[in-house]
């Protein structure tokens, strides 16, 4: 083909967006594992299914309980696996503050923990799990491929990721380490005028102003991504408008799934056990616009081209995992 001449050097270097810039061959492999990076480009040695190999701290990335999951809604089993309870009012506002690190756009929950508890049913008997923050990821410029997990093979335009860590671990990162350290919440977004309804049957229509507001208004003033793995959060913007724990979940907020997976980036430990909602939370197309523009700063690009959405790792074929449902 035409481009594998002119590529035919693309081991030394690759050229990103409308400007070159040389990327050496070792960054592809960085034995320090506090300087590597990835990204989300299928073409680049730094890209999804490779990332087990850019360095030996990663090489989870390659496990067999790896996340996101393509969820078959027929194969989930029913089992009587109870809600999930908060010690906080759902209808209690908090502030929140955005900041951004690699790929992530996070949001803190300032002044007010939120905390799970009562896990026994989910296997975590006498732990609970303290919010860390919120991030999204979406896709490329098709609106409807950016979320990470799919239901029966359909994607969302964006997938929101509450992340909790068990209490008994000082913060998130050595939780990461350890078997019961991680939860996360995994809700699909849908963009307002996305008038695909039939992959949510029997979800009641929603619709989030307040969320939408905060993440407009926050994708504005926020500065570029990094590609960097292990990047330093920038500084903590707070946030004017104030939210609750109903406008970040969806209505039947009592029916989910879960099974055991992993972080969906490097080092993409295998300790999360991941509750994935039944039905999507809505928030208008402008906020799912401006979270697609945010630009990568290294590379120039805007998350619209790559976006920040790792591939499914398993479920197509895949039914070596438990998959259960609470409704
Ligand atoms: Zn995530």
């Amino acid at each position: 083909m035409m481009m594998s001449g002119a590529f035919g050097v693309c081991c030394f270097f690759l050229l990103f967006g409308s400007q070159s810039k040389v990327v050496f061959a070792a960054e592809c492999n960085e034995p320090d594992c506090s300087k590597a990076k990835f990204n989300y480009d299928r073409e680049n040695c730094l890209g999804p299914v490779k990332w087990s190999g850019i360095t030996s701290c990663w090489s989870t990335c390659n496990g067999n309980r790896q996340s996101p999951i393509n969820i078959r809604r027929a194969d989930a089993t029913y089992s009587d696996i109870g809600s999930l309870t908060f010690n906080i009012d759902l209808q209690k506002a908090f502030q929140v503050s955005s900041s951004n690190s690699g790929f992530k756009t996070n949001f803190k929950v300032s002044e007010e923990d939120i905390v799970i508890s009562d896990l026994t049913q989910f296997g975590l008997s006498g732990n609970s799990f303290k919010l860390d923050g919120i991030h999204y990821h979406a896709g490329k410029n098709n609106n409807l491929t950016g979320s990470e997990h799919s239901f029966d093979g359909e994607f969302l335009p964006m997938e929101q990721h509450m992340v909790f860590y068990n209490e008994k671990y000082s913060d998130v990162k050595s939780a990461s380490s350890n078997s019961d350290g991680l939860l996360v919440i995994g809700a699909m977004v849908r963009a307002s005028n996305n008038t695909i309804e039939t992959q949510f049957p029997g979800c009641p229509p929603s619709y989030h102003a307040a969320l939408s507001e905060v993440l407009t208004d926050s994708f504005d003033e926020l500065e570029d991504y990094s590609d960097s793995g292990d990047s330093e959060e920038s500084e903590e913007s707070p946030i004017s408008k104030t939210l609750t724990l109903l406008d970040l979940l969806p209505p039947d907020l009592e029916k989910v799934y879960t099974y055991e997976g992993s972080l969906t980036t490097p080092p993409c430990s295998e300790t999360v056990t991941w509750i994935v909602m039944k039905c999507p939370i809505t928030v208008s197309q402008v906020a799912v616009d401006k979270f697609k523009s945010l630009e990568v700063s290294s590379s120039e690009e805007v998350l619209g081209v790559h976006g920040n959405r790792r591939p499914v790792q398993r479920g197509q074929q895949d039914t070596t995992f438990t998959l259960l449902k609470n409704f």
